[in-house]
């Protein structure tokens, strides 16, 4: 993309928004930032923008922010904010940080979407390569911001870049060389106008400007994802954990494998992935899947799989204390991810489960409560609907906060039983954020 001399308007002054200034800048554009937010919040950015000497104004879009040539908006910035109708209103040229990233990057980027599981398995995704001898970077949602580093990537070079559906929202000419959708179940749908449809469109934007060089990475196991699954020019593999495929990976007998044209390329066994649980099992195929792409080396691929242990807050082993297992998984935020954590463990499960609702339906999960759950911890403003819920099936309890309940928790349980937090709510109730909620869990873990 030719900048130089352009006005760029960026909206949005977090992580992302930085990095796009700064590359805007180093590419002979003149930059301005502009955040409506609260200036204390953003005083990092403050700081960053003032020794960068990028010009910025934050508490307030001014009618400055329209006079560019072209404006390039943050992912956090929702679609329908009142700034983008303007600048439409006005013919302004928008484009998201992804797509205007995209365009200074000569790298192979492996671009991954879904509705879970997109943190661990682009970071997976980074580290394999990177351990097979490739020179990979681990950017997006994660880390740093695309801004930050796609005019780093080399041609031969990977960006392993995890994409959300706010972000594919504003899509137009955004191609990776390797497009990966994990899956789809509901979540944001009040984004979607609660239409699935919509959802399932705005994550399929990922492979919309790919051509036959290029390749897609598909869960055949996600009903939802096929239903809606609109034909794509690129090459296309699949995963399941349920059936063989005739191009990709698939388990059979507990060994995992890849094929091509049905051809074995590739074998490992189940327990050689460290990560636990079968969506894990998924991520990970998706991830083996990009490595044949690229015909990365077996005994490394397997080499990476039995080291690589995970993102914090997801399934993360806390700590073991006389045989009881603390597992934070605080960032399960949804009834699915739950179902996979549920999943995950044949353990007797202690479940710590409420917070910002957004929705749940419950039922969902039902079925694993009752096999496996011995007792449940509600918490947060959701703990009463939680407790309707399972009351008459399970034994729950409604505690004040994690505090209370990790005091209980040590006296209830036993060798052999798991501690589980993995609330499927957010967290904006009691605490800042999943990772605040999930080092609070930590903390008092390991305290006792
Ligand atoms: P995302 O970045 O998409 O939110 P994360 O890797 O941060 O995904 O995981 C979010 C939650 O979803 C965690 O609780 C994690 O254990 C769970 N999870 C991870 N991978 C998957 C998957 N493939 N399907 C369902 N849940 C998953």
């Amino acid at each position: 993309m030719k900048i130089v001399n352009k006005k760029i308007s960026i909206i949005g002054a977090g992580r992302s928004g930085l990095g796009a200034a700064k590359l805007a800048k180093r590419f002979g554009a003149a930059p301005f930032v502009s955040d409506s937010g609260d200036v204390n919040k953003l005083m990092k950015s403050v700081e960053a923008l003032k020794t960068a000497e990028i010009e910025f104004e934050i508490g307030s879009h001014s009618d400055k922010v329209y006079d560019c040539d072209l404006m390039v908006v943050s992912p956090g910035v929702s679609s329908d904010a009142e700034v983008l109708k303007t600048a439409q209103e006005r013919k302004i040229k928008t484009i998201s940080e992804v797509e205007f990233a995209s365009s200074f990057c000569k790298g192979n980027i492996i671009g991954i979407t879904g509705t879970n599981g997109k943190t661990t398995t682009t970071s997976l995704c980074g580290y394999l390569f990177n351990e097979c001898g490739k020179k990979a970077y681990t950017a997006g949602n994660i880390g740093l911001a695309f801004s930050e580093v796609a005019a780093d990537v080399k041609e031969n070079e990977f960006i392993s870049l995890e994409i959300s559906s706010f972000q594919l929202d504003m899509i137009e000419e955004f191609k990776p060389k390797v497009g990966m959708i994990l899956n789809i179940t509901p979540d944001h749908m009040n984004r979607y106008d609660n239409k699935i449809e919509n959802y399932a469109a705005s994550k399929q934007k990922i492979y919309e400007n790919q051509n036959a060089d290029d390749f897609l990475i598909l869960n055949h196991d996600s009903e939802l994802l096929m239903n809606y699954w609109k034909k794509s020019k690129s090459k296309v593999y699949y995963f399941s954990t349920k059936s063989k495929v005739e191009n990709g990976c698939f388990i059979e007998n507990g060994i995992v494998k890849f094929v091509k044209s049905g051809n074995e390329k590739f074998t490992c066994k189940r327990e050689d992935i460290f990560l636990r649980g079968d969506h894990n099992l998924q991520n990970a195929m998706a991830v083996i899947i990009a490595a044949k792409i690229f015909d990365l080396n077996n005994e490394r691929i397997i080499n990476a799989l039995r080291k690589y242990q995970g993102v914090p807050h997801r399934l993360e082993l806390v700590r073991e204390i006389d045989g009881v297992k603390f597992i934070n998984d605080s960032k399960a935020t949804n009834i699915d991810s739950v179902w996979y954590a549920l999943q995950s463990f044949d353990e007797p499960i202690f479940l710590i489960l409420g917070g910002q609702d957004k929705g749940n339906d419950y039922s969902l999960i039902e079925p694993l409560v009752l096999e496996k759950v011995k007792k449940i911890y509600a918490i947060g403003s959701s703990a009463e609907k939680v407790f309707n819920f399972f009351h008459q099936k399970v034994k729950v309890e409604i505690k004040k906060d994690l505090e209370e309940v990790i005091n209980m928790a040590i006296n209830e349980t036993r060798n052999g039983d798991v501690v589980l937090l993995s609330p499927a709510c957010a967290s904006f109730d009691m605490f800042n954020n999943y990772e605040h909620r999930g080092d609070v869990f930590k903390e008092l873990v390991n305290n006792i």
